[in-house]
Order: structure tokens, then C-alpha cells, then sequence
């Protein structure tokens, strides 16, 4: 079998479900912020396979605690305890400061297992009739690709011809309290909500929303269910990106940078009372809370406070946010991020937003459209102020072109 460009991407068409349309690169390597295709040429990754490579590609310690772990013991489903699940919830619950830890794989398995433990809440706590129980969302939501989750999606591919879908969610724009507030009902379980939407463009809510949030949700017995799967593990500059907002959520999700990219791992973090309600039999995966997952997870945890990633998320966020800001192009309608969160819009009459992130693929930079005119760049925690003033210089030279 050959394996040229050509021939790796018809075979993918000829035998692939089509539900994807890569950038034409096939990469075969990387090492920290930089990835390599099958002809040799390096690429600074501005995307991080959407957060989860936050610690880098192949980061050496976690690679060591997975080849270790994976020697040793790698599955023995739930029915069985295992010794990495404990000290992995004491890790997690000591680093985000929560009380009950539910570990799974998927970041949607995260938010359908949120879904399922607030319901319960809601009935068994709260005092809700059962089957009554809503859920309020925002419009452009993006929280993963089970049914139940397309089914309270806004975007019209998502959820296209995969319905009838589940009741019981309704759904606000995001950023306007009010709505919240006009959305509650005795019925409410919870608020699901992204800090940032970041598949919707890197959307930043106006400051004092989440704390007007946090009110509502109090006095109205609403459990607030952030979803940082993206935003959280430092990708914006702090450890959880609720922190900039000055609120705790109630519950939280993570997930992606959880295994800095080795192995799907998520979790629900909640307070005693939310994930108190599953019993024995009522909720599991055979895969969730594995000891090779542990063992990633703990390591993946580790080294991104011990290496200061964090931090050096804010620093070269800021510098590169400063960077995108100061290049004069037409072609530019909004910069904005947080941390290493960042987004360029693009006028609508510069094109389209892929065609600038191919061009920026010739220049070594790999970034990603999303919703026909934003670029999303979010490179690996640990890029250096170097590297950010290098990949500058690469978004100022195709941002000037028009290549509408
Ligand atoms: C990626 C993502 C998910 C879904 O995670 P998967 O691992 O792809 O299932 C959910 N919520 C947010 C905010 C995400 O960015």
C-alpha cells in the first residue's frame, strides 16, 4: 500500500464517513507545539485538536505515565476497584477545588452524564415532578454530538434530519441574564452554558453576565452547570475560566486537555448534592474512571501546573491577542480571546475563512475556520513568546491579502 497524500486522502474518501472536511495535510508527528506531515514539513499548531493537546504533543511525562500505566494494568471496568481511580478524584477534586467526581471519556458523555445527574437532582432534591424537569441552554451552544445533546443545538447542521429528539430544554441567546431570568420556571433544574462559545467563534459574554448568572441560578435553586471542556485546564489564562467571571458553577465539566490529548478522559465535578443522586446501577461506562485514563489524567493535570502552562497562557495570550490587534488588514473585522483562546473575524467580503487558514497552512501555521469568517487559534499552553511573535508575522502576512 502506498502512502502518498494522494493515495492516504482517496482512500480516507473512498472508505470514511464523510462527516468531516480536513485541511489537505496529513501529519505523522509532533512534538510539543509543532507537528510534522508525511513529507517533512513542520506546522505550529494553532489549534491543539481543539484544546485537548494544551500540554503540547507527546508532552514526554505524560507519555511516560501512560507507557508506564499501560504495562501495568490498563481495564477492569467498574465492577472492580483499581489503583489509580482514588488518587486520580483526590487530584482533581484538590486542583478545581470540588466535592464528587464522575469520570468518563467523551467530553459529551461528561454532559449527557450532567444531564442525567441534574435531572435526578431536580426530582430527588429540589422537589420537581418527575418527567417535569427543564434545562435552559443558549443558542449556539456547541456541547457535543449525542442525540441528546444535537437535539438542543441551534445550528441547523447539526441537528438536520437526526431528530425527534428528547424535551425538556429551552433555549435563551447567550450573554443576556434577562433571559435567564425570564426562562426560569419551579420546573428549572439547571443552566448548561459554556463560558466561552467556542465553537460559535470564541463568543466572550459581556462582564458581569456570569455573576448576574450566579444570582439567578442561587435564588432560584437552578443548579449552574458550566461546561468547560474547552475553556478550562488553563486554555484561557486561569485554571477554570469561571475564575475570571468570580463565580463557581455548581457543576463543572472538562474533558479535552483532561489527557493532554493521549486518551478521551472527562469528568463531572459537582458539589455533594448533584452527583449524591446516582446510586449504584443507575449511571456507568465500562471505560470511565480506567486506571490508564487515571494514570494520563493525573499526569496531564500534573504537569500543567507544575510547568506553569497556565500562567504562560495569560502572558502569551495577552501578547498574542496585542499582536493580532496591532495588524492593519482590511480583510479584519474582530479580534478577540482570552488567554490562549483567540479568534479573528473576518469580513464577510474577504471570504472565506478556510481559505485563509490554507494559505496560512503554506506558511506553516495550522488554524482552523469556523462558521465561514473566523479563524480560532488556540495553540499548546506552552508556546513561547518567540513562537507567538513568529506566528504573528505569518497572520500578517496572509491577512493583508485578500483572497476573497
Ligand atoms: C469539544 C467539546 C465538547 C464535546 O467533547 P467531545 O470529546 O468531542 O465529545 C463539549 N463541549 C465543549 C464546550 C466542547 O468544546
Amino acid at each position: 500500500m502506498s502512502s502518498s497524500v494522494i493515495d492516504l486522502l482517496a482512500t480516507e474518501a473512498r472508505f470514511g464517513a464523510q462527516n468531516y472536511q480536513p485541511i489537505g495535510v496529513v501529519l505523522t508527528r509532533g512534538e510539543g507545539v509543532w507537528v510534522w506531515d508525511i513529507e517533512g514539513n513542520r506546522y505550529l499548531d494553532c489549534l491543539s485538536a481543539y484544546s485537548a493537546v494544551s500540554q503540547g504533543h507527546c508532552h514526554p511525562k505524560i507519555l511516560a505515565a501512560m507507557v508506564e500505566q499501560a504495562g501495568r494494568l490498563t481495564l477492569t471496568s467498574r465492577a472492580f476497584h483499581n489503583d489509580q481511580l482514588a488518587l486520580f478524584y483526590e487530584e482533581i477534586a484538590a486542583l478545581t477545588g470540588s466535592h464528587k467526581v464522575l469520570p468518563m471519556n467523551s467530553g459529551a458523555e461528561a454532559v449527557e452524564s450532567a444531564i442525567k445527574s441534574v435531572r435526578k437532582w431536580g426530582y430527588e432534591v429540589k422537589g420537581v415532578a418527575d418527567g417535569q424537569a427543564e434545562i435552559i441552554v443558549c443558542a449556539d451552544n456547541f456541547h457535543g454530538r449525542t442525540l441528546g445533546i444535537v437535539g438542543f443545538s441551534t445550528d441547523a447542521e447539526t441537528r438536520g434530519h437526526f431528530g425527534p429528539f428528547a424535551p425538556g430544554f429551552k433555549i435563551i441567546p447567550f450573554g443576556d441574564a434577562a433571559a435567564l431570568d425570564a426562562a426560569i420556571t419551579p420546573n428549572t433544574v439547571a443552566f448548561l452554558v459554556e463560558p466561552i462559545q467556542g465553537e460559535a467563534g470564541v463568543i466572550i459574554p459581556p462582564a458581569g453576565y456570569f455573576k448576574a448568572v450566579r444570582e439567578l441560578c442561587t435564588a432560584n435553586n437552578v443548579m449552574l452547570v458550566l461546561d468547560e471542556i474547552q475553556t478550562g485546564l488553563g486554555r484561557t489564562g486561569k485554571l477554570l475560566a469561571e475564575q475570571h467571571e468570580g463565580i463557581e458553577a455548581d457543576v463543572t465539566l472538562l474533558g479535552k486537555a483532561l489527557s493532554g490529548g493521549f486518551y478521551p478522559v472527562s469528568a463531572v465535578l459537582s458539589n455533594n448534592d448533584v452527583l449524591g443522586t446516582l446510586r449504584p446501577g443507575q449511571h456507568g461506562s465500562t471505560f470511565g474512571g480506567n486506571p490508564l485514563a487515571c494514570a494520563v489524567a493525573r499526569a496531564a493535570m500534573r504537569v500543567l501546573v507544575e510547568e506553569g502552562m497556565i500562567e504562560n497562557a495569560a502572558a502569551q495570550g495577552a501578547r498574542f491577542l496585542q499582536g493580532l490587534k496591532d495588524i492593519r488588514a482590511n480583510t479584519i473585522r474582530d479580534v478577540r480571546g482570552r488567554g490562549l483562546m483567540l479568534a479573528v473575524e473576518l469580513h464577510p467580503e474577504a471570504g472565506h475563512a478556510r481559505r485563509y487558514c490554507e494559505a496560512l497552512q503554506g506558511k506553516g501555521i495550522l488554524a482552523k475556520d469556523t462558521h465561514e469568517h473566523t479563524i480560532r487559534i488556540a495553540p499548546p499552553l506552552v508556546i513561547t513568546g518567540d513562537q507567538v511573535d513568529w506566528a504573528l508575522e505569518q497572520f500578517a502576512a496572509i491577512l493583508t491579502q485578500d483572497l476573497s
